[in-house]
């Protein structure tokens, strides 16, 4: 790795004006957008304006006047951009773990007389649980297997494994699957994959179709900046369009949702997906955010991503083994994310005095600090604040005070 210079880097930055798009506080060096992304700009004044206008002036009539019917379908288009996905293939709508819930048991029922789902133990939990619950669910005996260690998965792909279902970019590690190989590798075992794009939408290009993904699904309030708690998306591949295969059958699936029939007929598309009402102004936010993506340079993204990371963790390693830091992030860039990961003892503590000092990162049990890199609000020289104070209390021993122990609801 070439020495990384953080003033030139900053000057030579193509993506630099980005950051004025975004409200971010004084004092602050925000390291966590991988958890909850900075709050664009424009995003106010449209939801604003959606609250006064649009319904207070307006009401019921801008579910039409206001396309408020098809934002789930328009918000997935701008997605679908990002992730290498067809035409009509995305819809926004519910959270992650229920469009889980929804492409796996299509999956499932795409691929009758196989009972294993393979996953990973280091998955994100709530996608272990929601596997653990439509097993439960649909009665017939699926098994979830677990894999120690991503080298572990090709042997674990077996003739009687249905599905596969993997996160792409491990949230704790940082470390990144190559979706092209492993996909083909279960396909060529006639197994199914779904990817969990929640840590990889918005954090680099992603190539859905090029990748043959059969299902994917992915957060909005990470990389894409939707807010907190703003709908995810999913994916389903065109060859799995058509047929009844999800159980979450409400009327926004319906091929004719205003004919209030009395039985379900599912639609034919991708909006088969939906359930329910849109939370509309979560899908505006939404739609605001992902506005200035169109400007957005995916390769520029994507090595300016690389260079903080491997800034970041230049840096660290000058006094990572004198505290004890050990990195679980891979070095190599093609196999991470867009975010840099420690193990470390008192790593609750020691992330705390960060916050305290206005570094904001996060912290994963057991032994885990985190720090995400978002391109296009950060800047090199704030990486070398960051990496500062961080020395700083290490050396100092500041995270050793009783106030940077108690932990909140949400770490
Ligand atoms: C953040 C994240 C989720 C979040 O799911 P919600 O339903 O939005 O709470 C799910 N899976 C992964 C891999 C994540 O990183």
């Amino acid at each position: 790795m070439t020495r990384i210079n953080a003033a030139h880097s900053d000057q030579t930055d193509p993506l630099r004006h980005f950051r004025e798009r975004f409200d971010l506080p004084d004092g602050v060096v925000y390291l966590d957008g991988n958890s909850l992304g900075a709050l664009p700009k424009t995003v106010k004044a449209r939801v604003a304006r959606t609250i006064s206008d649009e319904w207070g002036e307006q009401l019921i009539r801008s579910w039409n006047t206001a396309g408020w019917v098809h934002l789930p379908q328009k918000v997935g288009g701008k997605i679908a951009r990002l992730i290498g996905a067809q035409e009509g293939t995305v819809v926004s709508a519910d959270s992650t773990s229920i469009n889980l819930f929804k492409v796996l048991s299509a999956a499932l029922s795409l691929n009758p007389g196989r009972t294993g789902i393979v996953s990973e133990r280091e998955n994100f939990p709530t996608d272990l649980y929601i596997a653990q619950g439509v097993a439960k669910q649909i009665g017939q005996g699926h098994q979830l297997a677990l894999a120690e260690k991503p080298a572990d998965i090709p042997a674990m792909l077996t003739d009687d494994v249905a599905v596969l279902m993997l996160t792409h970019v491990n949230y704790r590690t940082g470390y990144r699957h190559d979706m092209t190989a492993i996909t083909k590798a279960a396909h060529d075992r006639g197994i199914l994959v779904i990817w969990d794009l929640a840590h990889s939408a918005g954090a680099m290009a992603i190539d859905l179709a090029g990748a043959d993904a059969d299902f994917a699904i992915g957060c909005g309030y990470k990389y894409l900046n939707g807010g907190p708690g703003a709908p995810a998306f999913l994916y389903v591949n065109p060859r799995h369009h058509g047929g009844f295969r999800q159980p979450l059958s409400g009327w926004f699936g319906h091929r004719a949702p205003f004919a209030f029939e009395p039985s379900y007929a599912p639609s034919g598309g991708i909006e088969h997906y939906l359930c329910g009402t849109p939370s509309v102004l979560g899908m505006v936010a939404m739609d605001e955010a992902l506005t200035l993506w169109d400007e957005v340079d995916m390769d520029a993204l994507r090595a300016k991503s690389v260079a903080l990371c491997d800034f970041f963790i230049q840096e660290v390693e000058g006094f990572a083994d004198e505290f004890g830091l050990t990195l679980v992030t891979p070095r190599n860039p093609e196999q991470r994310g867009s975010q840099v990961s420690y193990s470390c003892e008192n790593g609750y503590a020691i992330m705390q005095a960060l916050i305290a000092r206005g570094v904001i990162g996060d912290f994963r049990a057991p032994d885990i600090i985190r720090f995400g890199f978002t391109p296009l609000y950060l800047s090199f020289a704030e990486v070398a604040e960051a990496v500062a104070i961080l020395r700083e209390i290490l050396t100092t021993r500041a995270w050793d005070a009783p106030e940077y122990k108690v932990r909140g609801a949400v770490t």
